[in-house]
């Protein structure tokens, strides 16, 4: 019955293949299709050994995004004539003698392997000249060999590899390459990056028979010159250097420099150009953790530009890597991207309390054109401090398409210090008071009232343990487990993440991203059905009229107040009382859409829309409340809650009556089982890489979380060691 069904048996059986020895250029062929895996990786294996060599100008040129034509030139070295011969065979290499040699590597290259791959997959031919040489020499290659004796040639210092025909006989890869053709657009990338790298090396890229480079960097000792020549004065002038080092014994040492954007800058689009020990890699952690901060801290949420340099002891790098492995991962990583992304987020906060200043000083200089600067407000600090001098022809907007401008010139970032930002922000205020409508700038202060008021009541014990704790996982649909130190707790992630959710809606208030809904979803029915799942008895429907009558007025209460929620909220109600869009609160996050209706339903009736404060406050919390990470509706199907999927239709029920437990599977109703499988580890998912790292960044915890249960100890280590100790 079985073997029936088996599709092993369903052909014929045969004898086993004859197993051989494969031939030693399709292996070659086959290793070097998977080092060089297109254009652009021969471009960087090419670019590094430039790098190696000592090279103070590299030069790339590129015909048919690199399928044609590959041409390197540098300035470097050079090739001795009797290195020559054994050049392109594999394993060849000038950087490595010993194993041991792999922890004291400074070069790029160690594996020998590059310039052999590229003659099994192209036709590769280097010209060089070494120092004190009268001529270089010329050489072609071919499956790892030399194609003929180098022939001497004239040469100009350093050394140039040509790679032509990349593929020509792989046809399925030329072919797929052919098609995507954008090779030429990474090789651009990729000389971009390592030209901020190695700011002391100038570097060009074009397309064969182009006039203009793509890309084109001179020497400089200034990254940020190099950066400006290269990424352009729009991203240059925008960025902030940043620092972070660390040198603890016990093993988390390295420091990094780098510059990051600042809230000026508008990106779609993250840039993280990062070196680890020089080499161009890639990190996704780093970057999901940047990105997580900017999203969170400037209204705008724009995409940052960042390029980071790190370096660590060599021994806490696998540099050993796959050459084609751009991933790349570190001992102690989770603490060094910590420590980075604190660092990126205090600077991003002392650049944004001075942007908040700018902004409202911008309205302010702007309305008063005609007396220029006579409030004391806006003069720069007195010399002598360490603040940058401005000089007198910087103090005038120079860049219309940035309303902004050089404003940033009057004002010093200020550090992160409460106090005092309150105070220098209700000087502006005032200032600003007279030329805005009264209504907003109260509208400004009720909320810093708010804000404060969170600040204000957050439990200092509370705030150590989110800000250090980590999660271990969900212990049930509602607590998850987190450690901190050497307790173990359970964490509420419901009250933990309304919490947040309120408190970011204060902080990002009138700034917010909007997520817009494919289908406009109309008020009033969404309102009768939040009401009749209200009713407790569902089956009476003689309220029905009453629910409509409710649910009509409250429709026509969002209405009116359609203009103040998109403004302030990006909650957005269109004329015909339809909900089209809803405000980011955290980026990656959207809330679940089961809970729209009891949203609308506690705006409605919840919110007091009389009194301003208390009005933020109502729709904050209504925000919060629907945000928060609820378990989702449907059932959890990896506990009890599988039951609910069972099909309940007679047919079914006699089958598994005849079968027993062997048709189970069957009788599931497999589409809301994969809906709530889905809606299930979408949350988790959200709960450990949204909710948690936002969590430790931004939520200030309210003292009542530390007595309504939302943290319950469960285990301290100390207490274990104890009651071992005793045994
Ligand atoms: P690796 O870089 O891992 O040593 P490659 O195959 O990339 O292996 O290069 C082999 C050797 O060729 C290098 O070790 C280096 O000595 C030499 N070489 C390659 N390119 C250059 C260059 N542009 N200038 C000088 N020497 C080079
Ligand atoms: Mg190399």
């Amino acid at each position: 019955m079985e073997e029936e069904n088996s599709p092993a048996t369903a052909i014929a059986p045969r004898e086993p293949p004859k197993i051989q020895r494969l031939e030693e250029s399709v292996v070659n062929r086959i290793a070097a299709g998977e080092v060089i895996q297109r254009p652009v990786s021969a471009v960087k294996e090419l670019v590094e050994n430039s790098l190696d060599a000592d090279s103070s100008s590299i030069s790339v040129v590129v015909k048919d995004g690199g399928l044609k034509l590959i041409q390197v030139s540098d300035d470097g070295h050079g090739i001795r004539r009797e290195d020559l011969p054994i050049l392109c065979e594999r394993h060849t290499t000038s950087k490595l003698t010993k194993y041991e040699d792999l922890f004291s590597l400074s070069s790029m290259g160690f594996r020998g392997e590059a310039l052999a791959s590229m003659t099994y997959v192209a036709h590769v031919t280097v010209t060089t000249i070494t120092k004190g040489q009268i001529h270089g020499y010329r050489v072609s290659y071919r499956d790892g060999v030399m194609e003929h004796e180098p022939k001497a040639c004239a040469a100009v210092k350093g050394t140039q590899i040509m790679v032509e025909n990349l593929f020509y006989n792989m046809t399925a890869r030329r072919k797929t390459l052919q098609n995507s053709a954008d090779d030429y657009g990474k090789i651009v990338d990729l000389l971009s990056r390592m030209a901020i790298h190695h700011n002391n090396v100038s570097f060009s890229c074009r397309k064969h028979g182009a006039v203009k480079a793509d890309v084109h960097s001179v020497m400089s000792p200034s990254r940020l010159d190099s950066i400006r020549s290269v990424y352009g004065v729009s991203v240059a002038k925008n960025l902030m250097k940043v620092e972070v080092s660390s040198c603890d014994p016990s093993g988390c040492t390295f420091d990094m420099e780098g510059f990051i954007s600042n809230s000026n800058y508008v990106s779609k689009k993250t840039i993280l150009v990062l070196f680890i020990n020089d080499r161009l890699v890639e990190c996704s952690a780093l970057k999901r953790a940047i990105e997580i901060v900017y999203a969170a801290t400037l209204p705008k949420a724009s995409k940052p530009f960042v390029y980071m340099s790190i370096n660590l002891p060599r021994e806490h790098v696998d540099i050993n890597i796959h050459p084609t492995k751009k991933e790349v991962s570190l001992l102690n990583q989770e603490i060094i991207i910590e420590m980075i992304q604190s660092e990126v987020e205090v600077k991003l906060r002392n650049a944004n309390d001075t942007r908040t200043f700018q902004e409202q000083k911008v309205e302010y200089i702007q309305s008063t054109l005609t007396s220029p600067r006579s409030d004391s407000t806006v003069s720069p600090k007195p010399s002598g401090q360490k603040a940058q001098k401005v000089p007198v022809n910087k103090m005038v907007r120079t860049d219309s398409s940035d309303p902004a401008g050089r404003l940033h010139a009057f004002l010093q970032p200020k550090p992160h210090n409460l106090p005092d930002k309150v105070s220098s922000l209700s000087v502006v205020r005032s200032s600003v008071r007279q030329r805005r409508n009264p209504k907003e700038t109260a509208d400004l202060s009720s909320v810093q009232e708010l804000i404060a008021g969170v600040d204000s009541c957050c439990h200092p014990g509370l705030l150590e343990t989110v800000r250090n704790c980590t999660y271990v996982g969900m212990a049930d649909d509602v607590f998850a487990l987190v450690q901190y130190n050497t307790h173990l707790y359970l964490a509420n992630v419901v009250n933990l993440s309304k919490e947040l959710m309120y408190q970011q809606t204060l902080r990002r208030f009138a700034h917010f991203n909007a997520i817009q809904l494919s289908d406009p979803a109309p008020l009033s029915e969404l309102i009768l059905l939040a009401l009749k799942e209200e009713d407790l008895d569902p089956e009476t429907d003689k309220n029905d009229d009453l629910k409509e009558r409710i649910a009509e007025m409250n429709t026509e209460l969002l209405k009116e107040k359609a203009e103040m929620l998109e403004e302030y909220f990006s909650v957005y109600i269109d004329s015909d009382g339809n909900l089209s869009r809803l405000p980011v609160i955290l980026d990656q996050y959207t809330p679940d859409m089961d809970r729209v209706p009891e949203f609308l339903l506690c705006l409605g009736n919840d919110v007091e829309w009389e009194d301003e404060k208390s009005c933020f406050q109502g729709v904050s919390a209504a925000i919060g409340n629907f945000y928060a990470m609820y378990p989702p509706l449907l059932p959890n199907p990896s506990g009890d809650g599988i039951q609910f999927y069972t099909k309940r239709g007679e047919s079914s029920q006699e089958k598994s009556d005849l079968d027993g437990n062997v048709e189970m599977e069957d009788n599931l109703d497999k589409d809301l089982l994969s809906d709530a499988e889905n809606a299930w580890a979408q949350r988790e998912w959200s709960i450990q890489h949204v909710l948690f790292p936002s969590m430790r960044l931004f939520l200030k915890p309210p003292a009542s979380m530390a007595s309504n249960g939302t943290f319950v100890k469960v285990a301290s280590l100390e207490k274990l060691y104890k009651i071992f100790e005793r045994c």
